[in-house]
């Protein structure tokens, strides 16, 4: 079962079995609230690869305005969001060749 999930720029593809937001045993839905990086459930498009590109320019131009090390933790959120995108872009297949 898919579930759209836009906040975390994904879709998940809820396997309880696999899901790292720790569901209840007999869950049939994921905890998308608490949708965690690096989950093997997370599907993403090419859209939300750019999203994530986005959303890492928008954290960083706050960055530049936030001194010490919450900055520095922004800035390295926003490299975060970056590298997911490069690892989607470089590991991306098209939907014919995983149908
Ligand atoms: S951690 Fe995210 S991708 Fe993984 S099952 Fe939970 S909501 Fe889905």
């Amino acid at each position: 079962m898919l579930f759209d999930n836009p906040d975390a720029m994904l879709i998940c593809a809820f396997k309880r079995d696999n899901a790292l937001c720790e569901p209840d045993p007999d869950a049939t839905a994921p905890r998308q609230y608490d949708c965690r990086p690096g989950c093997g459930n997370a599907v993403r498009t090419d859209t939300h690869a750019r999203q994530l590109l986005a959303r890492a320019d928008e954290i960083d131009q706050l960055a530049a305005s936030t001194p010490g090390p919450l900055g520095k933790r922004l800035r390295i959120n926003a490299n975060k969001l970056r590298a997911t995108a490069d690892t989607h872009d470089a590991t991306a297949q098209p939907a014919e060749a995983i149908a």
